[in-house]
């Protein structure tokens, strides 16, 4: 079992409500779910946050949001409106240390974000 919970997800060590996986890229259902469709959109390379990100992971920030952009049509939330979201460290309230995109749908959202 690794350290990381997102490692162990995508490694299939820990159970999902999986609805993507990909060679780069994993996405399941929040378990504590803050909106009617909320996903996360987790890269199976371990990378903190999005402010460890270098170039050479271009391919993957890609692809996190192409998936995000398919799932959002997926649950029929393109219409509405959703919105993404990464929290990087303290004060944004990051909880996982492993960079996630979070694609909230399917109420309208207040801004600015508290
Ligand atoms: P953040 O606070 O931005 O780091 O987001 C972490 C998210 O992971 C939170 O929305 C949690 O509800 C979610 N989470 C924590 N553990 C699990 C789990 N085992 N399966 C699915 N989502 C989880």
């Amino acid at each position: 079992m690794t350290a990381c919970l997102f490692c162990s997800i995508a490694a299939g060590e820990v159970s999902a409500s999986f609805v993507h996986q990909d060679e780069l890229v994993i996405a399941f259902r929040d378990i504590n779910p803050q909106a009617p469709t909320h996903i996360l959109v987790v890269p199976r390379e371990h990378i903190v946050s999005a402010a460890e990100l270098s170039a050479v992971q271009d391919p993957v920030w890609a692809r996190l949001l192409h998936v995000s952009q398919q799932l959002a049509a997926a649950e029929g939330i393109v219409e509405s409106g959703y919105r993404i979201v990464t929290n990087v460290g303290r004060d944004a309230g990051q909880s996982v240390s492993h960079l996630h995109l979070h694609l909230l749908g399917g109420r309208a959202m207040s801004w600015p974000p508290g």
